[in-house]
């Protein structure tokens, strides 16, 4: 089934300090250009002459390779727009904040962390939950494609492409993380966070990647 533009889940009016503008460009062209690029390539790919695959060129090649760059371009989007809309505030005595502070020191520190993470990146930072050691760790993604790591669920997702911001805050980033912060709904992290522990269950690192016991 071709994939389809999810809507947005808050007024983009309703933000403090990220445009309406640049929400609705953001959203409306970045966005779902990504979700038209992967139904061509989906479409595509079943045509493509796997005989002819080949590492240097070959059109199946080219499709594979740019499949998960749209394809996560849709995932993460749909993420960050998704933990946007709320208030910035989180509440202190939740599962969410406990683990933050047992993972990184405190909110504020792990929030510093991923602010450096932003900073540093060409695309995204990424707070995810590791089913693997049980702990949150910050990503820097430089393109879509490239920065993730397996058997990570993303929990917070911030974009750093200059296309997320340059209407409002032309090429100066770190005024927009700072605003980003404001408009965190961390409702949505704490629930993502939830269905990961929720997710893992009893189950070790061992177990969740199937290697086999060594007696
Ligand atoms: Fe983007």
């Amino acid at each position: 089934m071709a994939h389809e533009v999810r809507p947005l889940s808050f007024d983009p009016g309703s933000l403090d300090g990220i445009s309406a503008d640049q929400i609705t460009n953001h959203h409306g062209k970045k966005y779902s250009g990504y979700v038209t690029k992967l139904n061509e390539i989906e479409a595509l790919l079943p045509q493509a002459d796997k005989s002819k695959a080949n590492a240097s060129y070959s059109e199946f090649r080219e499709l594979k390779r740019e499949e998960p760059f749209s394809h996560n371009g849709i995932i993460l989007h749909e993420l960050y727009f998704a933990n946007l809309g709320g208030d910035g505030a989180i509440d202190g005595g939740s599962d969410l904040a406990k683990k933050l502070a047992a993972d990184f020191g405190s909110v504020d520190a792990f929030k510093e962390d991923m602010t450096a993470v932003g900073k540093s990146g060409r695309g995204w930072a990424v707070a995810a939950y590791s089913l693997l050691d049980g702990k949150i760790h910050t990503y820097l993604m430089d393109l879509h494609d490239i920065g993730g790591v397996f058997y990570t669920l993303p929990l917070l997702v911030l974009d750093v492409y200059e296309h997320a911001y340059y209407i409002d805050y032309k090429n100066d980033a770190p005024a927009y993380i700072a605003k980003f912060w404001n408009n965190v709904d961390w409702s949505v992290v704490a629930k993502r966070y939830a269905d990961c522990v929720a997710m893992v269950g009893s189950r070790t690192a061992a177990e969740l990647i199937g290697a086999k016991q060594l007696v």
